[in-house]
């Protein structure tokens, strides 16, 4: 058993090539070979989304809290709240974030293939984001 208490690892700044706005990734896992499950909590501040991206087996996601959007490739755009839980199919495109007003944070999960557990691709406009006519 392993407890990895809150606040042991140190968030970090995510990425702004793969995410718009301010994103911060909190408390990770990772599974032990030949387990290839990992996780992180990650925290999106209002208007904040990840790119547009896919993963090869698939993602979870538990929203913790506040209010989100995501999206797959062709569908609607989806409200998510809190206990709210998303699976996206392998290969799926989608994205997921935080609402333009309101914050929001959840937990992803995923197994990796041949290492990868993320393919990303290019960011979501202001136009999908916010549902705006051109
Ligand atoms: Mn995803």
């Amino acid at each position: 058993m392993q407890v990895i208490r809150n606040g042991s690892q140190k968030a970090r700044q995510a990425p702004d090539s793969y995410f718009t706005g301010h994103v911060r990734f909190e408390s990770s896992f990772k599974g032990t070979p030949p387990a290839t499950i990992s996780g992180l909590t990650v925290a999106f501040s209002p208007g904040a989304r990840t790119h547009w991206h896919t993963h090869p087996l698939g993602q979870t996601i538990f929203v913790l809290s506040g209010k989100g959007w995501c999206q797959r490739d062709g569908g609607l755009v989806e409200d998510i709240g809190p206990g709210d839980i998303v699976h996206f199919e392998p290969g799926e495109k989608h994205w997921h974030g935080a609402t333009d007003t309101t914050a929001m944070s959840h937990l992803a999960i995923a197994e990796a293939l041949d290492g990868v557990t993320v393919d990303w691709l290019e960011p979501v406009s202001q136009v999908q984001y916010a549902r705006v006519k051109p």
